[in-house]
């Protein structure tokens, strides 16, 4: 049975990734997550500790840590996903992003690399390092074009380059040190237990509170959308399938405005919460600094080569993840401390 080791399982697309494991597979399971404000084990709902799966708190940057807990659990695979995530946080606090994003995943390169080469020759040739990164790492898109495999890296805010950074990491372990390793980058994700300071739960909750919806400048920057659970079947594909030391770019064929974004949502309110025009809540506020206008991904070599193609539409997946908001507001308090915080939220462009 295999073993795979998941880090930022407590996150909002490791808890999905670890949720459709426990179900999906026969895999044993170790989640490795520090618990910062972005990480919730109320999140793993249906998962629970046993023989399949076990959660160690741990910081991905304790060296010391990471070592002991690869030598303890033998994992076949190890799926790197803890990082710092939001955009605006990297704009006030550039530190943890360096700290989390590039130390972190020098650490876990460094470990996985020491493991791997004690390995017996049976084991050697199934391990594999999966590195989950975004599609931020390749800058901004004009109003043509798309983000292929081969688009030369122009990260642009303190999230995406330690992104990137944390890619070119990956690489250099693989090609200098012989590392399996497989990485992929990925469009903004969207779906059910994404905490409340990105786009889509962030308006879905002010607007059901009836607070001010901030949207950054017109509202005309376009992000690609993909339901996370399709990102996790991706990853899993990627995990099996996939071929050492290759890239692949995964995205939903789902560009629209923040704009289009909001207005959707504020559509299916309408009809969830009838009596409220909640549209009328918009509010367009200053622009965040170095805001890229458009990512979009070309996803079609996932596509052609793992057979991979995306589940949800936006209109199907949007309406799934507006009902989960209204009906988890237990959650959103959980991982938020209190309802009031809600009118406190901060903006967000999806990540
Ligand atoms: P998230 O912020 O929801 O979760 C990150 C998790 O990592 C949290 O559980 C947090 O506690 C944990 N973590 C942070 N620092 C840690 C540390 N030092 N040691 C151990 N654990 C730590 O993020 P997410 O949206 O689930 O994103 C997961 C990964 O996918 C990230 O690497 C992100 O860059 C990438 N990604 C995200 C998106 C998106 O739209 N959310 C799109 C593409 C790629």
């Amino acid at each position: 049975m295999k073993t795979v080791l998941v880090t930022g399982g407590a996150g909002f697309i490791g808890s999905a990734l670890i949720r459709y494991l426990f179900q999906h597979t026969d895999w044993n399971i170790v989640n490795v997550d520090k618990l910062t404000y972005a990480g919730h084990l109320e999140s793993l709902e249906g998962v629970s500790e046993g023989a399949r799966y076990r959660f160690v708190q741990a910081d991905i940057c304790d060296a010391q840590a990471m070592g002991e807990l690869i030598r303890t659990t033998q994992p076949d695979t190890i799926m790197h996903l803890a990082a710092e995530s939001h955009v605006d946080r990297s704009i006030d606090g550039p530190g943890e992003f360096i700290q989390t994003n590039i130390v972190g995943t020098a650490v876990l390169l460094q470990v996985a690399r020491d493991y791997y080469e004690t390995l017996d020759g049976t084991k050697r040739a199934g391990f594999r390092f999966h590195h989950i990164s975004t599609d931020e790492v390749f800058g901004e898109l004009g109003a043509e074009g798309f983000f292929t495999e081969d688009t030369p890296y122009s990260p642009r805010s303190p999230y995406s380059a330690s992104k990137a950074s944390s890619d070119h990491l990956v690489r250099a372990w693989y090609h200098t040190f012989g590392l399996p390793v497989l990485i992929t980058n990925c469009s903004n994700n969207y779906g059910p237990y994404q905490f409340p300071e990105k786009l889509i739960p962030v308006v879905i909750l002010k607007a059901r509170n009836h607070d001010a919806i901030p949207v950054y400048g017109k509202g005309d920057n376009i992000r690609d959308w993909l339901y996370v659970d399709d990102h996790v079947r991706a990853l899993v594909r990627v995990v099996e399938h996939g071929k050492v030391g290759e890239t692949y770019n995964i995205g939903g064929h789902n560009e629209k405005t923040n704009l289009e974004v909001v207005h959707t949502i504020c559509g299916l309110l309408d009809e969830f919460l009838p009596g409220t025009k909640h549209a009328d809540f918009i509010t367009f506020v200053k622009d965040r600094p170095g805001h890229d206008l458009r990512y979009a991904i070309d996803a079609s070599k996932i596509e052609s080569e793992l057979g991979w193609t995306p589940e949800e539409t936006f209109d199907s997946g949007i309406r799934r993840t507006v009902q989960w908001y209204l009906e988890r507001l237990d959650w959103c308090r959980a991982v938020l401390g209190d309802e009031t915080k809600i009118s406190r939220l901060g903006l967000s462009s999806g990540t």
